[in-house]
């Protein structure tokens, strides 16, 4: 069955207020958790930074320091070689047929945002909660959507495991945005949508930004960067990108077996 309405999976209180391993205050020191992070996961994350990030141009230090804080092995499920697949130069299975995008990637979108750390931003696909974590650490507050249930529910709890208050995870069709809650600063979709869903642009601040994948389910997609300016909408073209498809009312249509979702 599939559930349009949205459910407010997690209200992230101040579970764990004790242990700020993200802290919203990027200048703040790292807070070492040992039971959750080590020294081998940050040297792991310093090179994916310098090596796949940084070497690529991504530039804007606030970014730079979130991915070197957020433990990205904690987003993916656990198995051998955790740490060679979290901080590899790939995106990887989390589950339900769906990815965590490559480190570059989710890097090269955080970056074109350019967040100043007082903006409301919307994401949809909130996957493995990997990115909801990094943008934490960047703007004011998150409002991620999630259409499978079990996804939605995980990241969820790993985001208040790590210490993240101010992002919420919500379960459903995020396809049309959330015009209850817009305008949002930034919207931010995470699977290749067939076109432009209109809907999402109409729920940017004046300047706002929207940054999606457009293409093709199994062939050639596009990552574009739309900004809402007084004459218009202005539109960038960021590169050649593979994602798994945006699954519902303004995205494709679901499998023919129904049988990816999960509730
Ligand atoms: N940024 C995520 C990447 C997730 S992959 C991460 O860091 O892990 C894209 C996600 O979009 C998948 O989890 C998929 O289930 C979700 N998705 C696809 N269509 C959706 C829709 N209409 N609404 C909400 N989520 C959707």
């Amino acid at each position: 069955i599939l559930i349009r309405a949205y459910h407010r999976l997690c209200h992230h209180g101040n579970y764990h207020a004790d242990f700020p391993l993200i802290l919203p205050d990027i200048q703040s020191p790292m807070n070492f958790l040992t039971n959750i992070d080590s020294p081998e996961a940050q040297t792991l994350r310093y090179r994916m930074v310098s090596e796949q990030i940084a070497a690529r141009g991504v530039r804007e230090e606030r970014v730079l320091e979130a991915f070197r804080r957020v433990p990205r092995h904690l987003f993916l499920p656990s198995g051998p070689f955790l740490m060679e697949r979290a901080y590899a130069d790939s995106a990887q299975g989390i589950g339900s047929g769906q990815t965590i995008s490559q480190p570059y990637v989710v890097a090269l979108m955080t970056e074109a945002l350019h967040l100043q750390g007082t903006e409301t931003i919307l994401e949809i696909g909130a996957g493995s909660g990997y990115q909801t974590a990094i943008f934490s650490l960047l703007c004011k507050r998150i409002i991620a959507i999630e259409r499978h249930a079990n996804l939605a529910e995980r990241a969820g709890r790993l985001l208040n495991e790590v210490g993240v208050t101010n992002a919420e995870i919500r379960f459903g069709d995020g396809s049309n945005g959330l015009p209850s809650e817009a305008p949002y600063d930034a919207i931010l979709v995470a699977a290749v949508a067939p076109e432009v869903p209109t809907t999402l642009l109409s729920q940017l601040t004046l300047q706002g930004r929207l940054i999606l994948p457009i293409g093709e389910e199994h062939g050639p997609q596009r990552l574009l960067l739309f900004t809402k300016t007084p004459e218009g909408i202005q539109r960038q073209d960021l590169g050649h990108v593979a994602f798994v498809p945006l699954i519902g009312a303004s995205g494709f249509g679901l499998p023919a077996d129904l049988g990816d979702m999960d509730i």
